[in-house]
This record gives structure tokens, sequence and C-alpha cells, in this order.
């Protein structure tokens, strides 16, 4: 891709209103516009990294023998009259239409998933039954912050499972939980899993996913040691008690919560009077889990966990290009020339390889492209210049690493490939 034909430009000056660095660097450097106050569109940039890491959560979630469907966002409110949820979820958006007709806008699919689940199953043989979805959720947040991180409109990965017993919910319940961590690892974020208020339907905690940056709303009482840790809604420690677990000091810490599972217990199935037939012909109740990543939120928080004053540095598993090349214009015609020719047969040889290169075509300074280059933080940029081919080749210059280093021409397709690897 050639920078100058790429929609959706840098930005000099960060937005006057960005109160998280999610939200100055995501905007500032054409990943995404501000619409209003918690509804974004997203820019080419912006959508291949949020592609990605939706990408990396569906094969984690197929791999949980999750299946993938796609729900509506417009719901009957008959549904949501069922469960009880029509008047008592604040967040709930209700829409009317012409002929006075209401609907709500999907906060969340237990409403929907619950009865199309019942219609393709009856007996015991058919479950568990795991669904997914990747999908825009709309909640009327009485205050939208942080960028991307709170948003009115966002998308967000649910799963929903029906279980024939407790002890089969639990144990999927725990896979869920690992595939979770792996999931945000591939996506270059490391989370603590904490115990949360289960919410309204069970007594049951919930668990939470958090990435642990000082912009994250919730607060967690944790052990830097172990895996112990709780969001402080339903925290039993306080910061400085010894761990429960191991006994070490526990701290005050902030986190995003990027996910967050539940065990729903009985109370959907029930609501829309969906049982299964065991082995006997008896008729039993379902057990219910559901599971949530919000992925646009998640791209917010990879940004909060990676970053620093001169941008954003992308892991190389969500990043929107791999490589960035930089050609720098010379003043002598066949000196410029040579560039040209190099820039193209680099960028030849890496689109052969399958690697996503962005080539800064525009006509713009080096300072310039060397200070955009930092602020969309693709992981490795490749200076071809007049100097550069003097000195035998480019100048290889990862983001996230201080120096520079001059590399040959020679073999450098092979070397980007395994460096993406490594
Ligand atoms: P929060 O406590 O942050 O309001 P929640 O507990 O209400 O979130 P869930 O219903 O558990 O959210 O939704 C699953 C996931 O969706 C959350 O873990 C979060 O990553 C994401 N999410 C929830 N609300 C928003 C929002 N307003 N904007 C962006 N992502 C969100
Ligand atoms: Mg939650």
């Amino acid at each position: 891709m050639r920078y100058s034909h790429l929609f959706g430009k840098t930005s000099k000056n960060a937005p006057s209103d960005a109160d998280s660095p999610n939200a100055r660097l995501l905007e500032q450097g054409g990943f995404v516009e501000h619409v209003m106050a918690g509804v974004y569109s997203w820019l080419p940039l912006g959508l291949s990294v949020l592609r990605k890491a939706e990408q990396i959560i569906r094969e984690e979630m197929n791999a949980l023998g999750g299946q993938e469907i796609f729900m509506p966002s417009l719901q009957p409110k008959e549904y949501w009259d069922k469960t009880g949820r029509w008047d008592s979820v604040d967040i709930l958006f209700k829409i009317k239409s012409q002929t006075d007709k209401m609907y709500a806008l999907g906060c969340s699919h237990e409403e929907v998933v619950t009865p199309l689940a019942q219609k393709f199953t009856r007996s015991y043989k058919e479950l568990p039954l795991m669904l997914y979805q990747i999908n825009t959720k709309f909640r009327d947040e009485l205050r939208a912050k942080s960028g991307v991180l709170r948003g009115r409109e966002f998308r967000m990965k649910d799963m929903y499972s029906f279980h024939t017993s407790q002890a089969d919910l639990d144990a999927y319940y725990a896979r869920v939980k690992e595939g979770y961590v792996k999931a945000f690892a591939r996506c270059g974020l490391d989370v603590k899993v904490v115990e949360a208020s289960g919410g309204i339907f069970t007594k049951k905690i919930s668990h939470e996913f958090q990435a642990l940056t000082p912009s994250g709303e919730d607060t967690l009482i944790a052990c830097g040691s172990c895996e112990f840790g709780q969001n402080v809604e339903v925290a039993t420690q306080k910061e400085g008690d010894a761990c429960p677990n191991c006994g070490k000091p526990l701290v005050k810490t902030k986190g995003i919560e990027v996910g967050n599972i539940f065990d729903l217990g009985k109370k959907f199935p029930e609501d829309f009077g969906f049982d299964y037939m065991d082995e006997t012909g008896a008729h039993k109740p379902l057990v219910m889990g559901c599971y949530g990543i919000g992925t646009t939120r998640l791209v917010g928080a990879i940004v909060e966990a990676h970053h620093d004053d001169k941008g954003i540095i992308w892991p190389k598993s969500v990043a929107p290009f791999q490589v960035e090349i930089v050609p720098l214009k010379s003043k002598d015609e066949e000196k410029q020339k040579l560039v040209e020719a190099t820039v193209s047969a680099l960028e030849k040889d890496l689109a052969e390889r399958g690697i996503e290169t962005l080539v800064d075509d525009r006509d713009k300074g080096a300072g310039e492209k060397f200070a955009d280059a930092d602020l969309i933080g693709i992981p490795l940029r490749l200076v071809v210049s007049e100097k550069s081919l003097a000195a035998g080749g480019v100048e290889w210059k990862e983001r996230a690493a201080a120096e520079a280093k001059s590399v040959p021409l020679e073999g450098l397709g092979a070397e980007i490939a395994s460096w993406l690897k490594s």
C-alpha cells in the first residue's frame, strides 16, 4: 500500500478532547475518527487492527468448539419482556418505529440466542452447544469516555454456552478462561484474571480479564507474585493484606476490563421454557454461560499498553502493516532512480512473502515521515535513501527499539520474514 493513497491522515495536533492515550493516538494517527460522544468511524488503518484482533479471537473461540453465527441488533421488545430486562436494564436503547412498535437495540444477545438455540436443540445429544458472534453493541452509557474504551456503539465478541449440567458448564468455563488468556496474549496483551460481581442472575462471582494500565477504569486488589486478583467491587481483601494464595502483600492497581465471563445459571433457559430431554426421555433444565470480549475496547487497551511519547507501538500480531518502507528523496536524479527501484523491488519481494507493507511515498521531508512512522507504530521501519544505499543497504529500525542499524539488501526479505515470526 502506498501511503499517498491511504484514506485517513495523521494530524500534527492531538484532538483537543482526547482524555486518554488511545483517544489521542488512534485519532491523531488516522485510525479512527470521532463522530460524537462514544461513537467512532474506523478508517482503513484502524479497521485493519480491529480485524486482526477479531480474527485471533475468532480462532480461539473456534478452538473452544464455538460456532460462529450473526444475530440482529434490532430486537423484538417481546423477547426483552420475557426476561424482564426491558424495564430493568438502564443502558438499553429503546427505539420506536413509525407505527409505534418498540424495539431494543442489542446491548447483549441473551434474548436472541436463547430462543434461537431452543429452536434447534431438544436432546442431550445436541449438548453442550456453544454459539458466538462478533457484532456491534449499543449501550446508553451515561458517560462515554476514554476514546474507544467506553463507547455507546462498540464491537463485542459474545459467546453463549448451553449445558446439561453444572459440572459440564464449570468445566467449559475453565477452558474458556484459558482460551481468553491465550487470545489476549496473542494480541500482545497481558491480562490479569480477577474475580468480579456475577451480575444480577446468580450469586456467583464472574471473572474479568483486566489489562493492567494506569488509565484503567477498574480498581483491583491483586497479587504481584501469583494469580490472585479481585475487582474492588467484590474484594474480600484490601491493599497490604497477605495474599490468601501465597502470602505476599497485595497491591492496588488499575485495569481495563477487556473481557468478562459469567455463569448465568438457569435464568434465560427458564424464561424461554428451554429444556432438554435426557437419556431416559425426561425433561431437564439447562444451564447457561456467557463470555464477552469488547473488541474495539481491546484495540484501545492494546494502545494503552503499547505506546510511548511519540506514538503507538503495535504488537506484530495486530499491526495494520508489518513493515513501513520510508524512501527519502535524493536531489541527484540517478540516485533518486536507484532509491525508487530499490523500494519497488523490496515492496514486491515482501508482497510475494505475504508481508503487508506500507510505503511512505508522500511528498514530505524525512522529519515528518519519521514522526508519522513513530505515531502509527508499524513494527519495522526501513529507510531507503541515498545515504543508506551508500552504506550498502537500508536502515532497519524496529519501532520498539531505540537504535537503528544498517542492513544489506541481499537476503533482506528473508530476514524480515524471520524477524516477523520471532
Ligand atoms: P463495564 O463494566 O466496563 O461497563 P460490562 O461489565 O457492562 O462493562 P459486559 O456486559 O461484561 O460489560 O460486556 C463484555 C465486554 O464488552 C466487556 O468486558 C468490555 O470489554 C466490553 N464493553 C462493555 N461495555 C463497553 C462499552 N461501553 N464500550 C466498549 N466496550 C465495552
Ligand atoms: Mg463486565
